[in-house]
């Protein structure tokens, strides 16, 4: 499978990774879109939220989790960010293995809607 994520995942492709546990992997985004920008992602590969089967749902319990452990690491717990998923063609998902942008440690503009 040609999935760059399931790479960064095995070592394959370098990632300067933030967190890692049995479920979850979390790693600074290559293209930084605010002052902290980290995906965060489970091991299990799966293409979209569509794609989640049952039994899989706690994943995303995993992923909140990490993310709130990661913005304390980050030290922008208090100051605040976004966790943001895209799914599918019009949202501009472009690597089709779930991911949440962690983003902030800057003031964010509006979410853009369109
Ligand atoms: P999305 O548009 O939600 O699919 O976001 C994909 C994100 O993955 C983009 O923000 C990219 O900059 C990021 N990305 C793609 N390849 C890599 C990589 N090798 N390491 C880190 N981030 C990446
Ligand atoms: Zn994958």
């Amino acid at each position: 499978m040609d999935c760059i994520f399931c790479k960064i995942i095995d070592g394959q492709v370098p990632s300067n990774k933030v967190y890692e546990d049995d479920k979850v992997m979390a790693f600074h985004d290559i293209q930084p879109q605010s002052a902290v920008h980290v995906l965060i992602i489970p091991k299990k590969h799966i293409p979209s939220v569509n794609d989640v089967q049952d039994g899989d749902w706690e994943l995303f319990a995993d992923i909140h989790s990490a993310a709130v452990h990661i913005a304390k690491e980050l030290g922008i717990a208090q100051s605040g960010y976004r966790l943001i998923n895209n799914c599918g063609k019009d949202s501009g998902q472009a690597v089709f293995h779930i991911h949440y942008h962690l983003m902030g440690g800057e003031q964010l503009g509006p979410l853009n809607i369109k």
